[in-house]
């Protein structure tokens, strides 16, 4: 019998049963524990999934509780409230403060280990950091899903405009996993060709372009929420490909939220860079060469983080 990896998700709402479900179709062997204020949901979820087991690989969701996070290697947190439409993040954070910490209490009550901590509720920077303080842990075991989701927006968006399978393009959103996420336009490429230098051929991509796919990134999970009340199969994949990572100790570069000590003169915050993830959670912060346009907004984007963790 194979043995499986155990993993507790924290939240058995929409994001939290969909990732379960994204990682029940993966090739993981997994023991999922689905933990949730409304036990009931998440064994109706639970049972609902596990009646598919027939057709997938062998993985086991189950209802579980905080004594469960004691052999877990990952505990994904999608619990609290979720942004209501037209709700500034920093009100959403005031909702959501209070159920993380008696949450981040848990898990540490139970955790005789450090296990991963995988942030994914909103807004994720924020409380990225409030687990990575509340915790103790450190700050390698700490990871907010961050602008991965924003990213896989943004290569969509160019492939969609290009003609190109996003997965060929590298394109990274950085920063806050909001309002003031940062494009980085300057090392976007195509088979390592700049996005000019491609567009000198095709599509030009000119400052009215950029800021039309820039946009509809930031827009991209309001205008979601407005049709459908809430986002969640994209974050699911997302927060799936980060598990993957970690796991199989990929060491791909994701761009994801890490807590900064002082990288590009960013600390006491936690915000979207690209980095290497592998089995010890986050490997490396890579310190690439931003343009000062770019590098001024990150600062920006910290700063405006910051602000709302002091009020
Ligand atoms: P949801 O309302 O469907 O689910 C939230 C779940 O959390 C509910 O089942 C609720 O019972 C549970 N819960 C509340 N307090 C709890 C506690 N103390 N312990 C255990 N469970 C508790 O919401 P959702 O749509 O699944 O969204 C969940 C979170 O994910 C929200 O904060 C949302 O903003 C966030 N989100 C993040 C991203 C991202 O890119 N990071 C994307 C989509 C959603």
């Amino acid at each position: 019998m194979i043995s499986k990896t155990k993993i507790s998700i924290i939240g058995a709402g929409m994001v939290g049963s969909t990732t379960a479900f994204a990682l029940m179709m993966s090739d993981l062997s997994l023991e999922i524990a689905l933990i949730d204020i409304n036990r009931t949901k998440a064994q109706g979820d639970a049972a609902d999934m596990m009646h598919g087991a027939a057709f997938l690989p062998s993985s086991e969701i189950f209802a579980g509780d905080y004594t469960d996070c004691r052999d877990s290697e990952i505990i994904i947190i999608t619990a609290g409230v979720p942004q209501k439409p037209n709700e500034s993040r920093i009100d959403t954070f005031r909702r959501n403060r209070e159920i993380f910490t008696r949450i981040i209490g848990d898990i540490v009550k139970n955790s005789s280990h450090q296990p991963i901590i995988l942030v994914v509720s909103n807004p994720v920077d924020l409380l990225t950091y409030l687990a990575y303080e509340l915790s103790g842990f450190r700050r390698n075991r700490i990871i907010g899903s961050g602008t991965l989701l924003d990213s896989s927006r943004f290569k969509y968006l160019i492939g969609k405009q290009t003609n190109v399978d996003p997965k060929s393009l590298h394109a990274y959103i950085i920063g806050e996993h909001g309002d003031s996420s940062v494009a980085i336009w300057s090392k976007t490429s195509i088979a390592g060709m700049r996005l000019d230098q491609y567009g000198s051929k095709h599509q030009l991509f000119d400052g009215q372009l950029r800021k039309k796919i820039s946009d509809e990134v930031k827009e991209a999970a309001y205008r979601v929420i407005e049709m459908k009340g809430a986002t969640y199969y994209a974050i699911a994949l997302s927060t799936r490909r980060i598990v993957e990572c970690i796991l199989r100790d990929d060491r791909s570069i994701l761009p994801v939220s890490c807590v900064l000590t002082g990288e590009y003169g960013i600390q006491d915050i936690a915000i979207s860079l690209p980095a290497v993830i592998g089995k010890n959670g986050i490997e490396d912060i890579l310190p690439v060469e931003y343009d000062a346009e770019e590098a001024a907004m990150l600062k920006a984007s910290a700063e405006n983080l910051k602000r709302i963790l002091r009020s």
